[in-house]
């Protein structure tokens, strides 16, 4: 059987195993380890046997012969994070990326999805630099009417990019964002995040994707400025920031409902755009953190739920597999893994023990 290292390194780090941890779950010792995924020892089948139990992935999860994309390196993939994040986490939730972009790659091998719209790449240096545009562009092209974003999850998928809700293992990263080759533009944002802060992040992502097919020093901001003009355009929200003679809480709370983006962002949108001074901007910012809303505002944002890959499984299952086993062997998963990652449903109806008798629970 062919072995593919490289798949050996992802999932390895897919779980955030060390060389000496595997080794020792699997039974053999860190330099063996090290001399497969270097590539200078063939893998023994019977190894091979061992390896993929100790990392509960099938045997034949490895004879894949997929290209690793970010494996062990960051550059094919944008994330949204704080610095803070430790690097080993972040190679983990990577390798886990990895790992469900190649179960959506043989998912969708033989699926053709429709989408009203398309992704074309606008790369920033043609237009000089200029996000708003870009923004604007896009939003023609996807036949947006003016005003706010009502549902962008929705907006993407008519677009024909997968939206996944992902858990990240800490509220610390935000989101990231991915286009390969042959797939749709894939989209992880942190299950966790709230709403509001979901969709900046997603329209963030969104920026990264369409605008940035190459690294440059200023991407971060650039996505960050797409994020806002996409969701706020300049010439729809000018009128309801001027609204009043000042800028107060309340009105950012009634613009918060409608735009359905945090206070804060309303805040930088309106200083960006020349409504409110430097000061005016600062003044707010020492109101929030006076409130404690710097963390948590008030005004919940609801989340939007993906629905294009739930309805890709629906289908799959009802006409090419027998039930969600069949579909991960195809896949090469453990089928508790890709319960996990997909959508797929609750695994088995829980039965709760019954407490009555018990004398556990009352009323
Ligand atoms: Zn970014």
């Amino acid at each position: 059987m062919h072995f593919n290292t490289d798949l050996l390194l992802l999932a390895r780090e897919s779980r955030g195993y060390s060389q000496t941890e595997l080794a020792k779950r699997a039974g053999m010792t860190q330099e063996t380890v090290s001399r497969y995924e270097n590539n200078s020892l063939a893998v023994a089948e019977e190894n091979a046997r061992k390896l993929a139990g100790a990392l509960n992935y099938p045997l034949e999860f490895f004879s894949q012969d997929a290209r690793v994309y970010g494996a062990g390196i960051t550059f094919e993939t944008y994330f949204r994070k704080r610095t803070s994040v430790g690097s080993l986490h972040l190679r983990k939730v990577q390798a886990q990326m990895e790992v469900l972009r190649l179960r959506l790659d043989r998912l969708l091998r033989n699926i053709e999805l429709e989408s009203e719209f398309n992704f074309d790449a606008m790369d920033i240096d043609e237009y000089d630099g200029d996000v708003e545009r870009i923004a604007g562009l896009l939003r023609a092209a996807w036949k947006l009417p003016p005003g706010p974003v009502k549902n962008l999850v929705g907006v993407i998928e008519r677009a024909g990019g997968l939206v996944i809700h992902f858990g990240f293992g800490t509220p610390k990263i935000d989101a990231a964002s991915q286009w390969v080759r042959g797939m749709p533009p894939l989209f992880f944002v942190n299950s966790s995040a709230p709403g509001d802060r979901q969709r900046l992040t997603l329209s963030h992502e969104l920026g990264h994707v369409l605008m940035h097919r190459t690294m440059s020093a200023n991407v971060e901001e650039e996505a960050d400025r797409f994020a806002s003009s996409f969701l706020m355009p300049a010439h729809d929200i000018l009128p309801e920031l001027r609204s009043r003679p000042r800028l107060t809480l309340d009105l950012l709370s009634n613009l918060k409902v409608r735009w359905r983006v945090s206070m804060q962002a309303l805040v930088r949108r309106a200083r960006d755009l020349g409504v409110i001074t430097e000061n005016e901007y600062r003044n707010l910012f020492i109101e929030f953190s006076r409130r404690g809303w710097r963390k948590h505002e008030p005004v919940e944002v609801q989340h939007e739920e993906p629905k294009l890959l739930a309805e890709v499984l629906t289908t799959v299952l009802k006409t090419s597999f027998a039930d969600v086993g069949d579909l991960a062997k195809a896949l090469l998963a453990d089928e508790e893994d890709l319960r996990q990652q997909f959508p797929l449903g609750p695994t088995r109806l829980r039965v709760l023990s019954n407490k009555r008798n018990t004398g556990d629970s009352r009323g």
